[in-house]
């Protein structure tokens, strides 16, 4: 494989002033200076799910008054920057994520070589190891192992392009 994929993670801007010297946002209903975060909650069906299992996908949406519960529809400029750089970056991971990737033909030689390791370990446990529950989760997580593998190849194989 050739080039490990760019996994750029958000870096938390550092503002180098003092709280006291910016503007205090207050409620433009009541006045009230102090805010709740707001949260857009989806549910993850489990067939979209990495593990299968129903979940939910939570990202930022906004603040509103702790005292009223307006809204706050006021976005001050960096705020609004900042918050749809992250937005995108979320939304270009979950795209990718959530996503089918049509396997590539020069992927495939890799996933039947990790499937055949795989195989051979797993082999290995169900002939040496005692019958247990340890040991059949030693073969789900096998598997679980051979999934993400596979998944890091698909989600990213055109990222390694001319390696
Ligand atoms: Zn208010």
């Amino acid at each position: 494989m050739g080039n490990k994929p760019n996994l750029s993670v958000p870096q938390k801007p550092t503002v180098n002033v003092r709280l006291d010297q910016l503007e205090q946002l207050v409620c433009s209903d009541c006045g009230h200076d102090k805010f709740v975060q707001l949260v857009d909650v989806r549910t993850l069906p489990a067939l979209l799910s990495p593990n299968r299992q129903e979940g939910i996908v939570v990202t930022a949406a906004g603040i509103a008054c702790s005292e009223c519960g307006a809204e706050n529809k006021a976005k001050p400029k960096s705020t609004l920057v900042l918050g749809e750089e992250m937005m995108g970056l979320q939304q270009k991971t979950l795209d990718n994520r959530f996503t089918y990737h049509q396997p590539q033909q020069k992927s495939i030689a890799t996933f039947v070589q990790i499937r055949k390791a795989a195989k051979d370990l797993a082999e290995l446990i169900n002939n040496q190891c005692p019958d247990s529950r340890e040991m059949s989760l030693s073969i789900t997580k096998l598997e679980e192992c051979v999934f993400w593998a596979n998944a890091s190849i698909a989600r990213y194989q055109d990222d390694s392009d001319g390696s």
